[in-house]
């Protein structure tokens, strides 16, 4: 089980988990695996930020916060006997935190594998506090790091695991723990080079580390607590008729997830495929709902499950200027800029392979991809063999998914139709032999109209349920 930032948000929430999870364990082995209090992680890399720029009263104002915020969870959290210990018990986790911020501060940078440590010390306080209270109420449990169980390569911020160093290091560390009845509760989002020097798993990393732990323990199933219901059809803020799916499988959830639906990291679903373990996503605030299923397969899929959307985006376009030079190399050259600049790019697109090609990538990536792009290209941009690269920060992107479009004639016809009946103009259209995704780029004005215009057309709302 994976309790997100929301369901560790304070004391009661705390001891929601809690219950929720010995529940479970009474059932049968449970291993637990916690992110930081909500905005935690974000207080504590503005802090290092803090530290860099050598601004002390800032950074101190930072660790006032980080401070009062855990102590008054112990407080709230603790019976009076356990405050003392348990207050001691935080006060050293952030006494770790704030050395790590100092040496930052002395340096006047904050080198990656150093952020890599400092920022578990929110995972690791809110699994200590969890534990604490497990502890209170009889249950025996105990606080693990998970740089002592996730092995991972060496790529500070975004670390891969290294799966059977992962089964090898859970089997030592968690296996005894599960066979003697006690609940490991597991630091998310961080885990070790094998030479033990500390890496995270990339922002929103904990549902990463509870699935690559699923994995490795060979569970029989992953439930990733949230705040919300589920996988739902749409964002309810811009679809008031969204629903919960009940069942979708890994590829639409991990389409989903890349497309800008929050409710799962994207890298999530690929430790399970090979083990086929399924994952509910439930909602701690609302237990007693089912949540979504994802399972590897769903036998009667039909049409389209779900739309996502992501502003935030850029479209960049590439376009030769003349027909000396040949497209296929362009691409490639471009693509491995990207590469190269360690970009994820969202969708990609060309209709002829000798005039222009576009790519969706985030905006926040943008400065990387044109500097990249510059370099790599700079003697057919020099030469005038390329046009200057053309970047619309004014779109959005719309990724359609699931799996039953394969072979539904005609549905990319109704969706194209009812964003142009909204008066929306289509920029980009982009779709996989596959099928499970269609994504369209339109102008930001339109992307909520046009989402919710194909939600529609597609009968995704509660109406069709
Ligand atoms: N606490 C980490 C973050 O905020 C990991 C997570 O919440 O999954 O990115
Ligand atoms: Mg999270």
């Amino acid at each position: 089980m994976k309790f997100g930032g929301t369901s560790m948000g304070s004391a009661e929430r705390i001891k929601i988990a809690a219950h929720l999870s010995v529940e479970q364990h009474a059932r049968r082995p449970v291993a637990v695996v916690v992110s930081a209090m909500s905005k935690v992680t974000d207080l504590l890399l503005d802090s290092l930020r803090k530290a860099e720029a050598g601004d002390q009263a800032d950074l101190d104002a930072n660790l006032k916060l980080l401070n009062a915020r855990h102590f008054e969870c112990c407080r709230e959290l603790l019976p009076a006997n356990r405050q003392e210990a348990a207050l001691a018990g935080v006060h050293a986790l952030i006494g770790e935190f704030s050395r790590i911020a100092k040496g930052v501060m002395m340096l006047g940078e904050r080198p990656p594998r150093s952020i890599d440590e400092a920022v578990a010390v929110g995972e690791r306080l809110s699994a200590f506090l969890i534990r604490e209270y497990l502890e209170s109420q009889g249950v025996p449990a105990c606080a693990i790091n998970g740089s002592e169980v996730i092995a991972t390569d060496a790529v500070f911020g975004n670390a891969t695991p290294l799966m059977e160093q992962t089964r090898e290091r859970a089997a030592r560390v968690l296996r005894p723990l599960l066979a003697d009845g006690v609940l490991p509760i597991v630091t998310g989002f961080n885990g070790s080079t094998l030479d033990g020097r500390p890496t995270t798993l990339g922002r929103g990393g904990s549902d990463f580390s509870a699935s690559i732990l699923a994995a490795a323990l060979d569970a029989s199933e992953l439930w990733i607590w949230t705040d919300v219901d589920g996988i739902m059809t749409g964002d309810p803020r811009l679809v008031p008729d969204a629903r919960v799916l009940e069942e979708v499988t890994y590829s639409e959830a991990a389409e989903l997830a890349y497309n800008g639906a929050k409710v799962l990291h994207p890298r999530t679903l690929a430790p399970l495929i090979e083990r086929q373990i399924p994952v509910w996503s439930k909602n701690s605030f609302a237990p007693e709902k089912p949540g979504t299923r994802i399972v590897p397969k769903i036998e009667s899929a039909r049409g389209p499950h779900a739309v996502t959307s992501m502003s935030d985006v850029a479209l960049l376009s590439i376009e030769p200027a003349n027909s000396i030079l040949s497209g296929t190399k362009v691409m490639a050259r471009a693509l491995g800029a990207l590469a190269r600049a360690n970009v994820e790019v969202l969708a990609i697109t060309s209709s002829s392979y000798r005039q222009n090609f576009c790519f969706l990538v985030r905006q926040s990536e943008l400065e990387r991809v044109t500097e990249y792009l510059e370099e790599s290209l700079s003697l057919e941009f020099a030469h005038g063999y390329l046009k200057p690269v053309e970047v619309n920060r004014s779109v959005g992107l719309i990724a359609v998914v699931g799996e039953g479009m394969r072979g539904t004639p005609g549905l990319a016809g109704r969706i194209f139709t009812a964003i142009s009946r909204q008066n929306i103009n289509i920029i980009a259209i982009a779709q996989g032999s596959s099928e499970l995704t269609i994504a369209i780029v339109v102008h930001k004005d339109g992307l909520n109209a046009a989402v919710k215009a194909i939600h529609q057309e597609c009968g995704l709302g509660g109406a069709a349920h």
